[in-house]
């Protein structure tokens, strides 16, 4: 993997802007490798970017980052039972929230990927894109509740897959689609940080989607309590993966830009972002054996902390002030 990058020392590759706000060092984490990479702060839209990005970015992102695990998405849908469940928790967010649907959802609560298309108005017959889709873990989602276009392009998939739910998976990148302006809805989960050349996606977007249709972007925000109380140990900055953090001025700058106007935001962060950064600030990678993530029983939370963890995420949240968010943004020229 690499990858040709905009100058980036001199101006904002957002907003235009010259003036530096401050200078960070943020060590790798994720991994725990521990080399330091150097951000820059912009004083125009409060954007945090990555200053050189390393040439060969293969090694920061080890296999097990890759969620490519199609045989587990396809167990997920194995019997009619299961099936019925996923269904039932899909279209309580989407159409009628039936009780059922509420407890389904309370037992097992769908993904945030689902939750960020509530209240948009999508229906079943919408073309829907995922890019950046993984093996597709929303699709099948979406397909299995009766969607009936659904599509996932990710460009680090092995092989395309068609799954019993009628879901497609391929290898592909967005720029390598038809310019067709042929998309209802086009989603980029957690996708857009990791991308250099940020203008260039927006239109890439616009170029593939109807005049109305949305652009879904689920992104880490450095405008959170979590960026101001963490700084560079904050556990989405996740050096050298991000090469964009983006506030919700830099977002606008970008989708005007391009023809989008801002139809609604949805903040989700969670206790991720209190867990994370408080490891990072003790010297714990994230897939270290003591990390959360790998063994809550060795990590060193108890269970009422993650709870206090979780409910302060949804305080930030109802204030906007969480530290990662999904913008809805409709296609208006
Ligand atoms: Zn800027």
């Amino acid at each position: 993997m690499s990858t040709t990058f905009e100058s980036s020392e001199s101006q904002c590759p957002l907003c235009g802007t010259e003036q530096v706000q401050g200078y960070y060092e943020a060590e790798e984490m994720m991994i725990g490798l521990r080399e330091r990479f150097r951000y820059c702060k912009c004083s125009g839209c409060g954007s945090l970017r990555l200053m050189e990005p390393p040439a060969d970015l293969s090694k920061y992102y080890p296999s097990e980052y890759y969620s490519y695990d199609w045989k587990a998405v396809k167990e997920g849908y194995a019997t009619r039972l299961k099936r019925a469940f996923r269904r039932l928790r899909v279209l309580s967010v989407l159409e009628d929230p039936s009780t059922l649907g509420k407890i389904a959802n309370l037992v097992r609560p769908a993904p945030k990927q689902i939750e960020c298309l509530k209240g948009l108005g999508i229906s079943r017959d919408d073309f829907i894109l995922d890019v950046g889709c993984g093996v597709g873990a929303i699709v099948n989602e979406l397909a299995n509740a009766g969607f009936k276009h659904v599509r996932g392009i990710d460009p680090y998939l092995s092989k395309p897959i068609l799954y019993d739910t009628g879901a497609a998976v391929e290898t592909a990148e967005l720029n390598e689609l038809p310019r067709r302006e042929e998309w209802d809805v086009i989603m980029m989960s957690h996708v857009l940080e990791h991308l250099p050349r940020q203008h260039e996606r927006f239109e890439e977007v616009r170029l593939r989607l109807r005049i109305n249709g949305l652009f879904i972007v689920r992104v880490p925000l450095v405008d959170s309590a979590a960026w101001e109380k963490y700084g560079v140990h904050w556990v989405q900055l996740d050096a050298p993966r991000h090469f964009f953090l983006h506030t919700r001025k830099s977002l606008a700058i970008l989708s005007s830009k391009h023809g989008f106007a801002l139809q609604s935001v949805r903040y989700d962060s969670d206790a991720f972002q209190f867990w994370g950064s408080e490891q990072y600030l003790n010297g714990i990678p994230l897939m270290h054996h003591q990390s959360y993530a790998r063994s809550p029983r060795q990590s060193p939370f108890s269970a009422g902390q993650i709870a206090d963890f979780s409910r302060r995420a949804l305080e930030l949240n109802a204030q906007g002030l969480g530290d990662q968010a999904s913008f809805a943004f409709r296609r208006i020229n």
